[in-house]
């Protein structure tokens, strides 16, 4: 495992993302994750999983000290009072004492940025949570929050992938020593099987999957959390640090296209 780190705290490169994973499935990926060697879980009140992520490190022989936990409040929860009570809520739900990482799920059109980041903030006071962020921030937004919290922005997860490689904020992101965890590293499947991702891959004897998350941590300051209920993929998913994707082949998979980018989401909104 590589480690990105921020004011002098390491997380895994790669994590596993629960998005779409009913509880008893989340569980089941969770236990077997954390079996395989992940320590970096990303789940939200929105995914109505946290239940089973919290069963599963329960469950695990693994100590919570060495899992670096994400969860993200609904930006339904628009008052400090509201961030905070949801955030109390998630925890029980998960069965922990606080998170490693607590971020705004994304950002609400009525929501004011000044409370948001002043319930983050009074949330992490309160020790529900070592480290704040955000999700779905723009370049500017991500400024503005910065300016309006007084704890550190720790990350910003937005979309991440090769159709989507974000080169504005990574740029931000690296200036300004904030981390981007890059979610749907796969284009939420959209990449697997990817000719060129393949043909490359063949040359490591890597799969596509593999290729692309191996893209995603080549970039300065990037974790990614792909997801996957399966296990022979959760094990390739982090199977990936023993080769490095040459400045070429780096530059022939970066392939922006809003076009794909778009249907790769259509797919994954609806599951198709
Ligand atoms: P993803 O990780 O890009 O792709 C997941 C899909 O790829 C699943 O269908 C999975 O199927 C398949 N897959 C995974 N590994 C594979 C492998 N090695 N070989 C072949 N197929 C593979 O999609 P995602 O769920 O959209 O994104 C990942 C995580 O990012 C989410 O779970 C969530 O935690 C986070 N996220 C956050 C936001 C946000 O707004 N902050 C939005 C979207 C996602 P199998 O289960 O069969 O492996």
């Amino acid at each position: 495992m590589e480690y990105v780190t921020h004011a002098g705290e390491s997380v895994p490169a790669v994590g596993l993302g629960t998005w779409q994973m009913e509880t008893e499935t989340a569980q089941d990926a969770v236990s077997t994750a954390l079996d395989l060697g992940y320590r970096h879980i990303d789940t939200a009140q929105a995914y109505e999983n946290e239940r089973g992520v919290g069963r599963a490190i329960a469950a695990s022989a693994v100590d919570r000290d060495e899992i670096f936990l994400t969860t993200k409040v609904h930006p339904s929860n628009r008052s400090v009072d509201a961030i905070v009570a949801s955030t109390a809520e998630s925890l029980e739900r998960l069965g922990v004492d606080r998170v490693d990482l607590l971020l705004i799920h994304w950002p609400h059109p009525l929501a004011d940025l000044e409370t948001v980041m002043d319930g983050l903030n009074r949330a992490r006071e309160r020790g529900y949570t070592r480290h704040i962020g955000v999700s779905n921030f723009g370049r500017d937004r991500l400024d503005r929050a910065r300016e309006l919290s007084a704890a550190p922005i720790v990350t910003d997860q937005v979309l991440f992938h090769p159709w989507w490689p974000q080169r504005d904020l990574l740029r931000y992101c690296q200036t300004e020593d904030v981390l981007l965890t890059g979610y749907s590293p796969l284009a939420n499947g959209g990449l697997v099987g990817n000719p060129r991702l393949a043909e490359i891959g063949r040359r490591y004897d890597k799969t596509s999957a593999q290729v692309a998350i191996r893209w995603a941590t080549q970039h300065e300051n990037v974790m990614t959390i792909p997801m996957s209920t399966t296990s022979a993929h959760l094990a390739e998913n982090i199977d990936v640090f023993d080769f490095r994707l040459t400045r070429e082949e780096h530059d022939r998979i970066t392939n922006p296209s809003v076009l794909k980018a778009g249907i790769a989401m259509v797919r994954g909104q609806f599951g198709l």
